[in-house]
């Protein structure tokens, strides 16, 4: 049936792409090679670092977050390597499948998916490690499937604090455009993003940020790697080309995507996240019910994970709302499948969306009969409005 009105895709990644990154993209294809490509090649390279507040190379890839993932691992690694990395949530769990797959050993700290890494933990783990076998911590900056973020500055902290040379690899695939992220500042040495989610791209493109102390490792890491490899990546990359055909039209796009976030200003933006994210976590408790993450300093920006009442199946909530309002959720993956339903506030997103959205969710709890008070999407206009 013919569903009127705009649909709201409201799942934590991809998020809805604005009409001017759309109009970026629908150009001709372009020579990859032409002497004209430069010209993109260097301002999406250059621009992209003010996104990660480096002045370190970033590769972008054309692929998904997976694969930035997958190279992170294999430019800085050895077989049998091991890894620190801290189950934050099922990203965090996919991550370490993954480096599994690679033949690396991650030694794990587990969590109750509902914050973000415990720095002190870590600290603790490097600590016993005094052959200093362990060669990256692995950190997840905004667990996706959670709704909580890891303090990066502190995980660095530990580190130091723990006299360890591990590099530190962190994902902020989901993080970066909508949570502060400073990749030189905290001392992180491969940060991973992606273009769909606070970079309000289509899904296709996806980034490594590199620092010194990562290329050192690069030099040294025996993991077979030749798609991923940094090393042709960023020699192409300072004449403004790449190796391989890039995602060209994903590039123009992905020029008009640095230019918004700077017109409406880094700090702004993060700002916008922070308080869509609160005013969701009013609507949520006065609905009565509970937000996945527990820890106040760890509250996404990005996403609220909530959690239904024992006994209601939050799947057959977010189909009533699709069916009814026409809003896409984000379902609960794996641990928490049926348990949360996962709110996306993020990338182009205003106010009135998000009350939108809200209204969607609160129709559907009475639809699906889930137990609950009414006035959750009053009290986010109560608190949009006395923050406005
Ligand atoms: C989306 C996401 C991924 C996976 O990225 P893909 O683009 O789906 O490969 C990994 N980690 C986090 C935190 C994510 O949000």
């Amino acid at each position: 049936m013919r569903q009127p009105g705009r649909h709201f895709l409201q799942i934590p990644g991809p998020s809805a792409v604005p009409d001017r990154i759309l109009q970026a993209i629908a150009m001709p294809v372009v020579d990859h090679r032409g002497p004209g490509f430069a010209d993109l090649g260097h301002r999406v390279l250059s621009g992209i670092k003010t996104i990660f507040k480096t002045v370190q190379p970033v590769v972008i890839y054309p692929a998904s977050g997976t694969g930035a993932w997958e190279a992170a691992l294999v430019n800085t690694l050895s077989p049998g390597d091991k890894l620190l990395m801290v189950e934050t949530g099922h990203f965090a769990y996919l991550w370490q499948q993954l480096a599994l797959k690679l033949g690396l050993e991650p030694q794990l700290i587990s969590t109750d998916w509902r914050g973000g890494a415990d720095p002190a933990l870590i600290e603790e783990a490097l600590r016993q490690d005094s052959s200093h076998s362990i060669k990256a911590v692995c950190v997840v900056h905004n667990e996706t499937s959670t709704g909580s973020t890891s303090q990066i500055a502190k995980v660095r902290e530990a580190i130091d604090a723990a006299g360890h040379p591990a590099l530190l690899l962190v994902d902020t695939i989901s993080g970066l455009g909508s949570a502060d992220f400073r990749f030189d500042e905290w001392g992180v040495d491969v940060a991973i993003s992606g273009s769909q989610k606070g970079l309000m791209l289509p899904p296709g493109l996806s980034f490594n940020a590199v620092s010194e102390k990562a290329l050192a490792a690069n030099a040294k890491a025996t993991l077979p790697n030749a798609y991923w490899q940094w090393r042709d990546m960023i020699e192409a990359n300072q004449r403004g080309y790449f190796p391989y055909t890039p995602a060209t039209n994903l590039l123009f796009g992905l020029a008009e995507a640095i230019d918004m976030l700077h017109e409406e200003g880094l700090d702004n933006v993060f700002a916008r996240h922070k308080r869509h994210a609160a005013a969701t976590r009013a609507a949520v408790e006065s609905w009565g019910l509970e937000v996945q993450c527990t820890v106040d300093e760890e509250f996404s920006p990005v996403l609220t994970a909530v959690r239904v009442p024992d006994g209601t199946d939050a799947d057959a909530l977010r189909s009533v709302i699709l069916e009814h309002c026409n809003t896409s959720l984000g379902n609960g993956l794996s641990k928490v499948q049926g348990k949360v339903f996962r709110i996306g506030h993020l990338g182009d997103f205003n106010d009135v969306m998000l009350l939108g959205t809200l209204a969607a969710i609160e129709m559907g709890l009475h639809l699906a009969q889930v137990p609950h008070q009414g006035g959750g999407t009053q009290a986010a206009l109560d608190y949009l409005k006395s923050t406005s």
